[in-house]
C-alpha cells in the first residue's frame, strides 16, 4: 500500500514503472551498505556534537561582526570547533577563502620560502593546483617566487612507490602535498589509513617536512581524518563536503598551531593574521552546514553507491565499482558514447530544486581541450556537495557525478538519468 503510493509520486514525476521497479529492487540489495554508512554518519555526527557543545557555541555567536572583525567571538567559536573536529592545534576557517584552491594556494603559500620544494608523492596534483605552483605557466605561481615541485607516480598497481619517493626527498623538500581524493584521474583515492602509511614513511625520512593533504571530497566520508593520523595540514572547501550544503562560501585550514599562523599571515596579512576578518552574518551557515555535513556527505554516498549498483547491472563500467569501499563522494560512470552522457546530464538537470526546466548541452569550456556538459541546479551556485555531474565530451565518455544533500534527492537524479537514457532508446532492457 506505502510502496504502491510511493510509485505513484515517483510515476507522477515521470518515472516509468519499469525504471522504478528495476531501481527499487538494487536499493533493496544495499541495505547493509547503507547501514555501514549511517553509522559512520552517527559517529561524526556525535564528533561534530561534542566540538560543539565544548567550545560552548552560543546564540550570540551566529550573528556575526563588519569592517575589521576585531574580537569576532563566533568567527573564532568556529575555529575551535573546526580544530576540534579535525583534532588539530588550530583551524582558519574563513569566507574569505572563495574555494578549495585558494585555501591550498594559501596554505602553499604560507608556509613555503624562496628555495623550497613541494613533493607530491602520489602523481599529479589537481588540475588548478598546476596553475598555483606553476607546473601549468601563470602569473603570480609559486614558481615565480623560486619554490619548485616534484612528483613521484604511483606504482601501476596503485601502491606507493616508496623507493621513488624516497629517492625524491632532498635537503629543499619543504612540503609533501597529498591529494586523498582521486579528483578527475584514474588513479584510486586514497584512505585514510593509506594516507597515515605514506605519512610515517616520510617522515621515517625527513621528521620535520611539512605533510599537507588536499581533503576536498574526503571529509567525514570515514571516521577518521587524516590529521589524525600524523597530517600537519589538512585543507578543503565549504562548498564540499564540511558545508554541509549551507556554507554559501569560503574554506578551511586545519593543522598546527604554526602552520596555520603561516596561512592566516598570508590570507590577511603579516603582522594581522588571524585577527581581522569581519563574518558578515555567514558564520550561522557554517557552523550549521557543519553541523549537517555528517548526514549530507552520507547521502551523498549513499547516492553513489545506488548509481555504481545500478549502471553496473547495466553493463558500464563504474569507478569505483558497486561494491568497493568509498573514500570519496565522486562516482564515474563510462558510457562509451556521447548520447547516453548527454542523457544522463538531462536527467540530473531534471531533477534538480533549481533550473529543473533547462537542458544542459555540451559547451567549449576555457582551459579544457574538448567540450564539456554539465549538470547542476544547485542552490549555492556551483558547490559540488549538491547533486551535481559533468562529463568531457572525450573518450570513453564517463560521467563524473557527485553530491545530494538529501538521499531521496539523490535517489531521484539518478532515477531520472536512467528514465531519460530509456525515454531516448538508448538501452535495451
Ligand atoms: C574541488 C577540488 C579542489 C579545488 O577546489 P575548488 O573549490 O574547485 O577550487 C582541489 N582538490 C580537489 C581534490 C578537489 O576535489
Amino acid at each position: 500500500m506505502a510502496q504502491d503510493s510511493m510509485k505513484q509520486y515517483y510515476m507522477e514525476l515521470g518515472i516509468d514503472e519499469k525504471v522504478y521497479d528495476f531501481c527499487n529492487q538494487i536499493e533493496e540489495s544495499l541495505k547493509d551498505r547503507f547501514n555501514e554508512i549511517d553509522k559512520t554518519a552517527e559517529m561524526n555526527q556525535i564528533k561534530v556534537l561534542r566540538a560543539m557543545q565544548s567550545a560552548k557555541l552560543a546564540e550570540q555567536h551566529l550573528f556575526g561582526t563588519t569592517g575589521y572583525g576585531y574580537n569576532d567571538s563566533g568567527r573564532e567559536a568556529v575555529e575551535e570547533i573546526y580544530a576540534k573536529v579535525f583534532k588539530t592545534e588550530d583551524a582558519l576557517v574563513r569566507q574569505q577563502i572563495t574555494c578549495g584552491t585558494h585555501a591550498l594556494s594559501i596554505a602553499l603559500s604560507g608556509n613555503l620560502r624562496p628555495g623550497d620544494e613541494i613533493l607530491s608523492p602520489v602523481g599529479r596534483v589537481y588540475d588548478t593546483l598546476e596553475g598555483v605552483i606553476g607546473i601549468r605557466e601563470s602569473k603570480g605561481s609559486l614558481a615565480e617566487y623560486g619554490i619548485t615541485f616534484n612528483k613521484v607516480d604511483l606504482l601501476p598497481n596503485g601502491d606507493f612507490d616508496y623507493e621513488g619517493i624516497k629517492n625524491a626527498i632532498n635537503e629543499r623538500t619543504k612540503l609533501i602535498e597529498i591529494q586523498r581524493s582521486k579528483g578527475y584521474e584514474t588513479r584510486p583515492t586514497l584512505s585514510v589509513a593509506r594516507i597515515g602509511e605514506l605519512i610515517s614513511f616520510i617522515k621515517g625520512i625527513k621528521p620535520d617536512v611539512i605533510c599537507m593533504v588536499d581533503n576536498c571530497y574526503g571529509e567525514f566520508v570515514e571516521e577518521l581524518e587524516p590529521s589524525e593520523v600524523g597530517a600537519d595540514l589538512v585543507v578543503g572547501s565549504l562548498i564540499k563536503n564540511p558545508g554541509g550544503g549551507l556554507a554559501p562560501i569560503g574554506g578551511y585550514i586545519c593543522g598546527t598551531k604554526e602552520c596555520v599562523e603561516n596561512c592566516a599571515y598570508r590570507l590577511t596579512t603579516p603582522g594581522l593574521g588571524k585577527e581581522v576578518g569581519a563574518s558578515l552574518g555567514v558564520t550561522r551557515n557554517i557552523a550549521q552546514g557543519l553541523f549537517l555535513a555528517p548526514t549530507v556527505t552520507a547521502a551523498s554516498l549513499k547516492g553513489a553507491i545506488f548509481a555504481a549498483n545500478i549502471y553496473e547491472k547495466l553493463g558500464f563500467k563504474t569507478v569505483p565499482d558497486g561494491i568497493q569501499e568509498r573514500y570519496d563522494i565522486i562516482q564515474a560512470v563510462e558510457f562509451g558514447k556521447p548520447e547516453l552522457v548527454c542523457a544522463f546530464c538531462e536527467g540530473i538537470q531534471a531533477a534538480a530544486p533549481i533550473d529543473s526546466f533547462v537542458t544542459p548541452i555540451p559547451w567549449d569550456m576555457p582551459g579544457y581541450d574538448s567540450q564539456v556538459i554539465m549538470a547542476a541546479g544547485a542552490f549555492v551556485s556551483g558547490a559540488s556537495i549538491e547533486l551535481s555531474a559533468d562529463a568531457p565530451m572525450k573518450e570513453p565518455y564517463a560521467v563524473y557525478f557527485q553530491g545530494g544533500l538529501t538521499y531521496p534527492h539523490a535517489k531521484y537524479g539518478i532515477m531520472m538519468s536512467l528514465q531519460k537514457i530509456v525515454e531516448k532508446g538508448l538501452i535495451v532492457w
